[in-house]
């Protein structure tokens, strides 16, 4: 009796002193997390110093060293200056870098169905973006796209409504874009040739240039504020609006799998939201950005902002309409995503309809 008591109590003991050793155990687990540091490269599609989107990645990076306390430091690499700007997504993808930032419509070549998560013709603006991606199911949709490639993106970022691009000639109806040489590119690029037009592709270095010497004859770029500071008010003097091809644009945050999954949760919520908090910052900056340069171009003599002709706008829509479903019957994946893509649009507009542009619409 005395001998199985002794026993107990060494069994007993024995267990008290497991548990001990497994709670200290996984409290050195934790110390030994918490002081680990990650030192990670980031790549992005912008040119150095970039206003807004380069200098919000910088503004990104500079956060979460503060956040994390020095224990995840990103040392970011404007375009070119690792890479090649468009190698970004591939470099996030093998691993190269840890991090990208840029826009998912630059990979259409390799992911076609990425456009829906960057911008397409006549699509939703930022509001309607952030709705879809964050509430509406789309950025589950855009991971499971991205997986294959071992790639995990966040929306950091959004143009805003950008214009439609300066002309060297008034545009009053679809026959003035008949032979247009212009450089848009993507989707847009591919409406614009079916309404007779010439889309060429130029880097963003090359386009006041070609502009400037008649090389083309429309360009659109971004919004006022990146367009003056291009000084394309001096090569065209036509400015249209609204940016039919590029009603919000979203940027991305790419992270790689593997670099993603080494990190501990703490960090991972410090990048989670830090990737959010600048993709309203940028947003917000643009648009601020934006109305003051407006502003500055109407002073401006010989230069005119014009909006495009509305005939001209709805044979842009069907021909875009057109040009999604042909895409979509090539290319099963394109497909589902612009299925899902559609069904919440057309939600959006439902409610945009009674309470964004019914407030907006009140004269
Ligand atoms: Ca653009």
């Amino acid at each position: 009796m005395k001998h199985s008591f002794i026993l107990l109590i060494t069994a007993f003991s024995l267990f008290v002193t497991a548990c001990n050793e497994e709670q200290s155990g996984s409290r050195t687990v934790q110390a030994v997390e918490s002081s680990k540091t990650y030192n990670w490269k980031m790549v992005t599609t912008w040119p150095p110093g970039f206003p807004v989107l380069q200098e919000g990645v910088e503004r990104f990076a500079d956060n979460i060293k503060i956040m994390s306390n020095g224990r995840l430091t990103i040392k970011v690499y404007a375009g070119g200056e690792l890479i090649p700007a468009l190698q970004t997504f591939d470099a996030v993808s093998q691993g190269m870098v840890e991090m990208g930032h840029g826009s998912a419509y630059y990979w259409a070549g390799k992911v076609p169905e990425a456009q829906f998560f960057s911008s397409v013709p006549f699509g939703m603006t930022a509001r309607g973006m952030n709705a879809w991606l964050y509430d509406g199911g789309g950025l589950e949709l855009w991971r499971e796209v991205y997986k294959p490639f071992h790639v995990m993106p966040f929306p950091m970022g959004n143009s805003g409504v950008q214009m439609g691009g300066w002309f060297n000639k008034e545009i009053n109806s679809l026959d003035d874009i008949k032979g247009l040489k212009m450089r848009i590119p993507g989707l847009g690029g591919k409406v614009f040739a079916k309404a007779g037009g010439n889309p060429i592709l130029l880097a963003g270095s090359e386009v006041y240039t070609a502009l400037e010497r008649n090389t083309i004859d429309a360009t659109e770029w971004l919004g006022p504020f990146h367009d003056q500071r291009l000084g394309l008010h001096r090569a065209a003097k036509h400015y249209y609006y609204p940016g039919w091809h590029e009603p919000g644009t979203v940027l991305e945050l790419t992270v790689n799998q593997r670099a993603w999954d080494s990190l501990p949760k703490d960090l991972q919520a410090i990048v989670s939201n830090a990737a959010m908090a600048e993709n309203l910052r940028m947003f917000s900056e643009m648009e601020q950005k934006n109305m003051a340069a407006l502003q500055q171009l109407k002073d401006r003599p010989n230069i005119q902002i014009q909006h495009f002709p509305d005939d001209v706008l709805a044979k842009l829509k069907t021909l875009t309409d057109q040009t999604l479903a042909e895409e979509a019957a090539n290319n099963p994946k394109f497909k589902r995503v612009y299925e899902a893509y559609q069904a919440f649009r057309l939600q959006n507009d439902a409610w945009s309809d009674i309470s964004e542009n019914a407030y907006l619409a009140i004269e």
